[in-house]
């Protein structure tokens, strides 16, 4: 018997000096573009779970019960901020009882306090009146420069809580950026010659986006962040988008299609489905492939217009 305690005690040791050799930092990131890019920094040092699909509203995302559980056991909660989530994520942290992503504590990442987010308000913004941007833009992960902030901020992380692979962490972040710079000037290349097209979008969701790559955003088809048209917006809507010469709508494909096409053909411009995060569909599997889609969309769309 005494012998039969001493080999299970054995056991029991062995099975747990195993799984600390093994421990992977248990990364929870709200949305697939952290998730992606945490991947790229950690490697097979962590395991990612991301909450919203790319095929879902950022600030709509149907963020199922089961992941209080994920989160009670994560190490990093790695979220976007800026009220981005503030419509789900919460009462998940609140039922994960864990204090490892507890606000302020060094495995709960804000990144819009990493940013330079675009169209602050200068004053108070009324919720009343549906505005889900009331801390300025929080979809600054469609700038790949943004990426590279992102991805320095989880290096860091991941550094500081995972001291053993601190070298891992930095020497995937060098990688990440180089391959990213590289892209990143063929990606401005191919979208140079477009450079001040005129463009609309559904939401504010790619202002990042059209910055980066110089097209302009002259409307979108939600009169303001989050809140639906109505007829009469849209009717007021198209003389001026025709007024300024639009060339594309882009919407993420989980957008609804009616009101966009209508304008589209109203104001004689083509329609373009663009995704907005990583997942958005099936060819965007990580953070540049979302890039290299969008950019061959956009160049392809506008190589065939008048
Ligand atoms: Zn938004």
């Amino acid at each position: 018997m005494k012998l039969t305690v001493k080999k299970l005690n054995l056991a029991v040791f062995l099975v747990l000096v195993a799984a600390t050799a093994q421990a992977k930092l248990n990364v929870v990131a709200t949305l697939p573009d952290f998730g992606a890019i945490a991947e790229e920094i950690g490697g097979d040092k962590i395991k990612v779970t991301s909450i919203a699909r790319g095929t879902e509203d950022q600030h709509f995302v149907d963020a199922r019960p089961s992941y209080v559980r994920v989160l009670n056991q994560a190490d990093v909660l790695i979220e976007g901020g800026a009220e981005l989530e503030v419509g789900w994520l919460p009462p998940l942290v609140n039922g994960a009882r864990n204090n490892k992503i507890l606000s302020d504590a060094p495995g709960h990442v804000i990144l819009s306090r990493s940013i330079q987010l675009l169209e602050v308000p200068t004053s108070p913004v009324d919720r009343s009146m549906g505005d889900v941007h009331p801390f300025g833009n929080p979809h600054f992960s469609v700038d790949p420069a943004n990426g590279k902030i992102i991805a320095a901020r989880l290096a860091e992380t991941f550094s500081q809580l995972d001291a053993t692979n601190a070298a891992f962490y930095q020497a995937n972040l060098q990688k990440f950026n180089e391959r990213l710079d590289k892209k990143l000037a063929e990606w401005t290349k191919l979208l140079e010659p477009y450079r001040g097209t005129k463009v609309i979008t559904y939401h504010k969701s790619l202002n990042y986006f059209l910055e980066r790559f110089g097209l302009e955003l002259v409307g979108t088809i939600e009169p303001k962040p989050g809140v639906e048209p109505s007829p009469s917006y849209v009717n007021a809507l198209i003389p001026r988008l025709k007024a300024e010469g639009v060339k594309l709508v882009l919407i993420e494909p989980f957008r609804p299609r009616k009101t966009p096409e209508y304008v589209a053909q109203a104001i004689g411009a083509k329609l373009v489905l663009l995704p907005g995060s990583v997942g958005g569909n099936e060819k965007v599997k990580d953070y540049l492939s979302l890039f290299d889609y969008d950019v061959e969309q956009i160049g392809a769309a506008l190589k065939a217009s008048p």
